[in-house]
């Protein structure tokens, strides 16, 4: 393998795992690509890539400027790396409710951070909002400018996927993928690959996993935005038809809750050496409901979005578990026995 001239041609290019239990349940093969694997350590790192370089394209930043982005963690891990590469600094404003361990990351990452209180997107003191107003405060004030990436409505989000993501699973299946399903938080990752995946394979099946809480699934099915019940995933679920989400329909949905997720991260991280986030949980059960629905000898693809470290003390905590009436694996708390 040639050297990387810098860490970002190592953003991409993530392998397909066969998933051998969701498989084997199923009689098909379901396939998980493996975006814990990038730099940053999740799949944002290809939308934060793609939104710097046509920020640059068209010219809106300029060497030494500030990239400004409102994000609760991985788009901003993503963005303060591919900034510290093209010279540019980074400010996240972020949820205060966010966990230490992803604000702590985002420092490591290089950005700066700026807290704010918790609120709706409808309040216009929402950390979507206030790093637009931050954006726009930064570009009159710093000497090189500023830039709003703008993850949810800046569609060079989706065109990373529709230029990567749908045509690396296009490849690596040798065209024999019948089935893609994920999860939505900008939208970015399904409906991109969804355009290049329709493109290159007509007839392929596009279904969205939705978490308890997230209004697509509603939208989706009756046509009307509603929102129902809570998850303890992070990153995905929507109120909004994003502008990624534009122009897109899947051609199937599934409401995924907490605990059907949670047994696919547990059995996972037992059984198939795989540590990941609440968001690959639910699109691994996603991708066994389509797998289902498609019946035995096809092959399902869906998205491993990032690692159960950003989440230890949540997800991976039995006091987190049991506070909200969710299962605790028995081997999670099993005393390590005596030493010989
Ligand atoms: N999983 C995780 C852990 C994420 O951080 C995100 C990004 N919000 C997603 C899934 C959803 O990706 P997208 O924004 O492309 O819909």
């Amino acid at each position: 393998m040639k050297p990387h001239d810098t860490i970002l041609s190592a953003i991409g290019g993530t392998p397909l795992i066969r998933l051998a239990r969701a498989s084997e349940e199923t009689g098909c093969t379901i396939l998980g690509k493996a975006e814990f694997l990038n730099p940053g350590l999740s799949v944002k790192d290809r939308a934060a890539l793609s939104i710097v370089r046509d920020a640059e394209a068209r010219e809106l930043i300029r060497p030494g400027g500030t990239i400004v982005e409102g994000t609760a963690g991985n788009t901003g891990i993503g963005l303060a790396l591919v900034a510290a590469v093209r010279g540019y600094r980074t400010v996240i404003v972020i949820p205060e409710t966010q966990s230490d361990e992803k604000k702590q990351t985002l420092r490591l990452a290089g950005a700066r951070l700026v807290e704010v209180p918790a609120v709706p997107f409808s309040n216009p003191n929402n950390y979507v909002h206030a790093a637009r107003r931050l954006a726009e405060a930064l570009a009159a004030t710093e000497p090189a400018g500023a830039f709003f990436a703008d993850q949810f409505d800046n569609v060079a989000n989706r065109q990373a996927h529709v230029e990567t993501t749908g045509p690396e699973i296009f490849e690596a299946t040798g065209g024999a993928v019948d089935g893609f399903v994920c999860a939505a938080g900008t939208g970015g990752t399904l409906a991109g690959t969804a355009q290049s995946l329709r493109a290159l394979k007509p007839g392929v099946t596009i279904a969205l996993a939705d978490p308890e809480g997230s209004a697509l699934h509603a939208y989706y099915t009756d046509g009307a935005l509603k929102a129902e019940g809570s998850s303890i995933t992070e990153g995905i679920g929507q109120g909004r038809v994003t502008r990624n989400l534009e122009g897109f329909r899947p051609d199937r949905s599934y409401r995924i809750p907490d605990t059907e997720a949670l047994g696919h991260v547990f059995g996972l991280m037992r059984e198939e050496g795989l540590s990941l986030g609440g968001s690959s949980g639910i699109n691994v059960a996603g991708a066994v409901r389509l797998a289902r629905d498609l019946g035995p000898g096809h092959t399902v693809v869906t998205i491993l979005c990032d690692g159960a470290a950003r989440y230890a003390s949540k997800l991976f905590n039995p006091a987190f578990l049991r506070e909200r009436n969710l299962p605790v694996p028995s081997w999670f708390e099993e005393p390590p026995g005596a030493l010989p």
